[in-house]
């Protein structure tokens, strides 16, 4: 491994966000400075090659996931995509129908938008899921009524890496004419995206978990039958008003190139990523005893890893590993560090949950630095087991 990489920890935390692609970097500059238009300038050049721009990006986010470019709007990201999707649908229908359905493992700002529904009157219906971070389609029929609008699960979990049986979800929904909503977050680039095929009406996805910009993302919504929204926002009639401001035109470029670049890439890279994963495991496990992988190992993106060591404690394990950045299964506050509600979902223990690490690899991971991590986990799991003994022996004496 190069000098210059080991000077800085090596990344295995790509599902907290990903290095910017210099391809899209090298896209973006141009808007900042020379072609700096507002979007929204119908009057002049400066604002006619900025709007041309976005809507070049906007034909490239809507390819990569098969959809059409008068189905995206751009937002700030995936918070604000599930937001406006889960609260604006949900306002404008629920005169007609009043009812939602989600998951125990969703991301923080669907659960929380459930509950604030939820308290605007709104029923809400959480689905647990099995220790492979599955949801049970009987279980969803079971809990669809004719007073349903939505249901939004999402297709990759943040923290286990699982994918959700979303075609076969969005055909249930469908039989009963219910809308699909899909938090895609961590889906896309990492497995090929097509709204039509899983049956999806409503989808988030981010451009900085793969690859692109902080501060960009979309949210899809079907023109067939097209969905309607109460705005969360009051402007200047930007997005068709779904979601008004001036658009970040070098973030929105960034992005449309990000996409671009996920669906030219995303086998190649899986396969990549798929074998340095497995190859990972193995070694920890031929070195190891009592690693435990959390969720199933099936269906799962390629580039996940999330265990648990048993007896390591995960914020000792990080402590002693500050050359790796990687981090716990738990979600961590700064005043406490409470088990991950994603592993007690899936049946952990509290003390396996606060065993656990999520690996993140991707694009930019090299094989060398897996590796360096795979000796450096073994080497500090074994010293915290040793010490651990050395103390327990102490303690008996
Ligand atoms: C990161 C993430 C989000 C939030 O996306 P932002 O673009 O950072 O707002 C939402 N859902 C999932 C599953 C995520 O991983």
């Amino acid at each position: 491994m190069s000098d210059k990489k080991l000077s800085r920890p090596v990344y295995l935390d790509n599902h907290a966000t990903t290095q910017t692609d210099p391809r899209v970097v090298e896209a973006m500059l141009p808007y900042f400075n020379k072609s700096f238009g507002n979007p929204h300038s119908g009057s002049h050049y400066y604002g006619w090659e900025a709007a041309d721009a976005v809507e070049l990006a906007r034909g490239q986010v809507a390819d990569s996931i098969g959809a059409s470019p008068e189905e995206i709007y751009f937002t700030s990201g995936a918070t604000e995509a599930n937001n406006i999707a889960l609260k604006g649908a949900t306002r404008f229908y629920r005169e007609k129908k009043n009812h939602i359905v989600t998951c125990v493992t969703e991301h923080p700002c669907i659960l929380d938008s459930a509950h604030d529904l939820a308290s605007e009157g709104t029923r809400v219906t959480f689905l647990e899921v099995g220790s492979d971070g599955l949801i049970d389609l009987d279980n969803l029929k079971d809990a669809i009524t004719d007073d349903t609008l939505l249901v939004s699960v999402m297709t990759v979990q943040n923290e286990i890496g699982t994918v959700q049986p979303i075609a076969e979800i969005g055909e249930l929904c469908h039989q009963h004419e219910v809308l699909l909503h899909t938090d895609a977050a961590q889906a896309l680039g990492k497995m090929s995206l097509d709204v039509k095929a899983m049956n999806v009406d409503l989808m988030s996805i981010t451009g900085h978990k793969v690859y692109g910009p902080m501060g960009c993302g979309a949210l899809y919504l079907t023109k067939k039958p097209r969905v309607k929204i109460k705005p969360l926002f009051s402007g200047g009639g930007q997005e068709k008003s779904i979601r008004p401001g001036t658009l970040p035109a070098p973030l929105c470029v960034g992005f449309g190139k990000t996409c671009e670049l996920a669906a030219i890439e995303v086998e190649g890279e899986a396969k990549r990523l798929r074998q340095m994963r497995d190859e990972l495991l193995t070694t920890l496990n031929n070195n190891l005893f009592g690693v435990h992988v959390n969720g199933g190992m099936k269906q799962r993106i390629p580039g996940n890893l999330n265990i648990s060591v048993e007896g390591v404690d995960a914020e000792s394990l990080m402590a002693a590993l500050p050359d790796l950045a990687v981090s716990s299964g738990s979600a961590c506050t700064s005043a406490s560090a409470k088990a991950s509600y994603v592993l007690d979902a899936i049946g952990l223990t509290t003390d396996l949950a606060e065993s656990s690490l999520r690996i993140g690899l991707g694009r930019f991971t090299l094989q060398e630095e897996v590796n360096y991590a795979a000796n450096r986990l073994i080497e500090e799991i074994r010293n915290i087991r040793k010490n651990r003994q050395v103390l327990s022996v102490n303690a008996a004496e």
